[in-house]
């Protein structure tokens, strides 16, 4: 299948830098090119912004039911597309080809869920003091919106954000991934071919820092969003701040494990160790800090590690495959970093710690065992198919390990006991927990994260909040 280049959508129409420059896209799995992305420059932002401008005012004035056709119009399109665009996404990503067809899939029920939740958009009338006045709550769109997405899932971070701008009736420009820019390009299509008009979405590509500093402080541009790394949230929330902007932040976690001696361990090791090694680990709610009660420690690790070794790992695109490459070369340096500096704590590894063949970004499902407390890969977000694991006495003492770090994006228990269960859902510092299963980040869900892992939420009603402007109205009958 030939791979395609990706150009800015600007305006409504495709289109190659005004400079002409461009980047490669390099397929994960075998190191090659396989296709280059137009990368925009300050003239080709302030044409985007530009076209930003007109679209929301265009898109505002299209009645909410109107706007939930289209929306619809674009989730069939990605329906009917998914198996053309997973071939595209396991190529510049590297995710074995079922996991891509999933998220294009998953993409048309997220954008119909907001189609529908933009049609209720209420706001509401309030009982007035002075019965010659009517007092009014109106909720309008924010406005046009720079959204920043990541490498990992390339369609559904770009999704959950264009969908929900455009239900609540704002324009948006979506700065997507460099490394994995032809998925993102598809989904815009979709809304393209569904009857979009001009400039309610706009794509660029670029230098990161360069564009998100241009756009955050544009004018024009009245909301952010960004999925990534928590010290690159920092940097935009604080500068969003500076230029008083809304702001939405998914960012990064390490999500807690908690195995209860009263767990049922073939589940936790079923649920846990397809969630680890989902999109080879580089999923921002992968869970990755096993804590493992003292009495089931070993046969645990064992039955973990048992699972990781019957993974097949290689190309995405072939039969069978369950974890392809990492997505990028920088994940590779990191893993081999994670699983060094554990060992040389005394960490033991007992499956996969090392990379495989020379070619393309491949690195064994690893699972480290009795991991100390001070050792990276207990701190850092590993962002890989590394799972680490420690052993608890206590529920206290697990708890109080779950909360130690500064993120509370997702955690995950496995306990038969319904006092722990409501303990956990009280006490671990995380924006989501699932109990006895793997993630179920339905798109009806609020998604994201506390504490240093952001703030907003990119699921649920509270994700159309996030970019509705309330208004309070009152008119006197003279
Ligand atoms: P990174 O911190 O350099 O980049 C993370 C993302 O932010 C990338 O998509 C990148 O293009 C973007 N980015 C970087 N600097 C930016 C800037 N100044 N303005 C706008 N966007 C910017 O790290 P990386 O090596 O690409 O990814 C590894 C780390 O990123 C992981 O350890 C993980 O914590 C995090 N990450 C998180 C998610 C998530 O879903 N939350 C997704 C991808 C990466």
């Amino acid at each position: 299948m030939t791979y395609p280049n990706t150009q800015l959508m600007i305006g409504g129409q495709w289109q190659d830098a005004a400079d002409g420059r461009t980047l490669a896209v390099v397929n994960p799995a075998t190191g090659s090119e396989i296709g280059r992305v137009a990368h925009a420059g300050i003239a080709d932002l302030d044409r985007a912004l530009e076209a930003a401008q007109k679209g929301f005012e265009a898109w505002r004035d299209v009645s909410a039911a109107e706007r939930s056709k289209t929306m619809r119009r674009a989730a069939a399109l990605m329906r009917e597309r998914a198996g053309e665009i997973a071939k595209i996404l396991t190529q510049e990503q590297g995710k074995p080809l079922a996991e891509a067809k999933v998220e294009a899939m998953a993409s048309a029920d997220i954008i119909e869920w907001a189609a529908e939740e933009g049609l209720r958009v209420y706001g509401r009338i309030v009982q007035s003091r002075n019965l010659a006045v009517r007092q009014m709550v109106l909720k309008d769109p924010v406005g046009p919106v720079a959204a920043f997405t990541p490498w990992n899932f390339p369609i559904n971070q770009a999704v959950r954000k264009i969908a929900v701008a455009l239900a609540t009736g704002c324009s948006i420009i979506v700065k997507a991934p460099e490394e994995t820019p032809a998925a993102p390009a598809a989904l815009v299509q979709a809304f393209i071919d569904a009857g979009l008009p001009p400039g309610v979405v706009g794509l660029v590509f670029g230098n990161p820092a360069e564009i998100s500093e241009y756009l955050i402080a544009h004018p024009i541009i009245r909301k952010i969003t960004f999925t990534g790394s928590t010290p690159v949230g920092k940097q935009l929330a604080a500068l969003a701040g500076k230029h008083m902007k809304r702001v939405t932040m998914e960012l990064g976690g390490h999500a807690p494990v908690i195995v209860a001696e009263d767990a049922d361990v073939t589940l936790a090791v079923k649920a846990a160790g397809g969630a680890k090694f989902r999109n080879a680990g580089q999923v921002c709610i992968s869970p990755t800090r096993f804590l493992v009660h003292e009495s089931l420690r070993n046969d645990f690790a064992a039955a973990l590690a048992k699972y990781a070794q019957g993974l097949k790992v290689g190309e995405g695109n072939s039969e069978g495959v369950q974890m392809g490459p990492l997505a990028n070369s920088r994940r590779l340096t990191a893993m081999a970093d994670f699983a060094r500096d554990a060992v040389e704590r005394g960490a033991s590894i007992v499956a996969g710690g090392e990379r495989i063949g020379e070619v393309g970004n491949f690195y064994a499902p690893t699972i480290l065992n009795d991991v100390p407390l001070d050792a990276k890969v207990f701190n850092e977000e590993p962002f890989g198919p590394m799972a680490a694991i420690r052993p608890f006495n206590t529920m206290e003492e697990a708890i109080a390990e779950a909360n130690r770090l500064p993120f509370g994006l997702a955690g995950y228990a496995f306990t038969s006991s319904l006092k722990n269960a409501h303990l956990l859902s009280q006490r671990l510092e995380v924006g989501m927990l699932w109990i006895n299963q793997p993630a179920a980040p339905w798109p009806e869900m609020p998604f994201g994260g506390i504490k240093d892992s952001g703030y907003g939420s990119e699921g649920g009603p509270e994700a159309l909040e996030a970019y509705l402007n309330t208004r309070s109205i009152s008119i006197m009958n003279v």
